[in-house]
């Protein structure tokens, strides 16, 4: 059953719930990326958020709108690793525990930096679907709570705090690129930014292996689509077959998803290196990887999000020094 979408009010409420708890992140303009487009283009520096990736807007808001009991019985997620290294952060700031169920697709690295913030780790499966089967058991069995990483109005709300922040500093902005796994940064950054602009354009990106919004949107239901290995790791995963609020939030707010190879994927992690001297994952360059690939025309000022810094530097050298993907 499809939920009430997530309100300006509620991510109004979020920003200043969690305002104590995260970043607020800078934009830059990128002359680079402009010239290429003829239009002024800027980035959003999320990947700098605490805990490398956007998604402690979400569990931050989660987890301190859970009620101490719930919290106390603790806190179990499936992840492909950032969501798990932000509920990890968050549940440590408040004092419970928290459980993090990832598949064996999970880079090391990120399994390492959730580890390093004390949470419990399962590698279980061979998919974000299978390690979901773990928490399902864990909540049926041990009592634990659950904060899944984008079905959810108060993480749809978390992530939407993005969007308020992109628009004060930038209330010019036409069109923005928005990376699209499950759907919750989309559908919160769209929510507050059409909600506060109307015509604003916001144009969905995903990798071209394993698109499971875009291929439900095409189905105009959810479906299920094999999960490959993929260098936007953090965009992997399927978006639930009884899909709540994303799927019907981002048919409604996105008005295009354009997909992604893995060279043009690996471009963008180049570029954003290269040229705006940022290090970036592949989820993160996604935005950058659309406009080099020449997929975006905006008629004005595009904004991009840099949504994740977490990938393995071996991986990420290896990139930069041009090895094939
Ligand atoms: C989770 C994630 C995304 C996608 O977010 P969804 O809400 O699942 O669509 C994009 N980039 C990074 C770095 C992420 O960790």
């Amino acid at each position: 059953m499809t939920q009430p979408f997530v309100t300006l009010t509620e991510i109004q409420a979020a920003h200043a719930r969690i305002k104590p708890h995260v970043r607020r992140t800078f934009t830059t303009r990128s002359a680079s990326l402009g010239a290429y487009l003829g239009q002024p283009v800027h980035l959003k520096l999320e990947h700098q958020q605490i805990t490398g990736s956007f998604k402690l807007r979400g569990a931050m808001n989660a987890v301190l709108s859970l009620d101490e009991t719930t919290r106390a019985r603790g806190i179990v997620a499936v992840s492909t690793g950032n969501h798990g290294r932000a509920l990890a952060h968050a549940a440590r700031a408040v004092g419970a525990r928290a459980t993090i169920c990832m598949s064996t697709l999970v880079p090391q690295a990120k399994i390492d930096g959730i580890a390093a913030l004390g949470a419990d780790i399962r590698i279980i499966g061979a998919s974000q679907d299978e390690a979901q089967y773990e928490v399902d058991r864990l909540i049926a069995d041990e009592g634990f709570a659950t904060i899944p990483p984008f079905d959810n109005r108060h993480v749809i709300a978390g992530q939407g705090t993005l969007g308020l922040e992109l628009l004060d500093d930038l209330p010019e902005l036409a069109t923005v690129l928005v990376q699209v796994s499950g759907g919750g940064l989309v559908s919160g950054v769209a929510a507050a930014l059409k909600a506060r602009k109307p015509d604003v354009r916001i144009i969905g990106v995903s990798m071209a292996r394993g698109a499971a919004m875009h291929a439900s949107l095409a189905a105009g239901k959810p479906v299920e689509v094999p999960e490959l290995p993929t260098l936007a790791d953090s965009l992997g995963g399927g978006i639930g077959l009884d899909n709540h609020l994303t799927f019907a939030m981002t048919r409604a707010l996105v008005d295009d998803i354009v997909l992604l190879s893995e060279d043009e994927i690996a471009a963008g992690i180049r570029h954003c290196y290269e040229h705006e001297g940022q290090i970036v994952e592949g989820a993160g360059a996604v935005g950058v990887a659309a406009v080099l690939a020449g997929k975006i025309d905006s008629t004005g000022p595009l904004g991009i999000i840099l949504s994740g810094g977490n990938i393995d530097m071996g991986q990420h050298q290896r990139l930069i020094c041009g090895d094939p993907v």
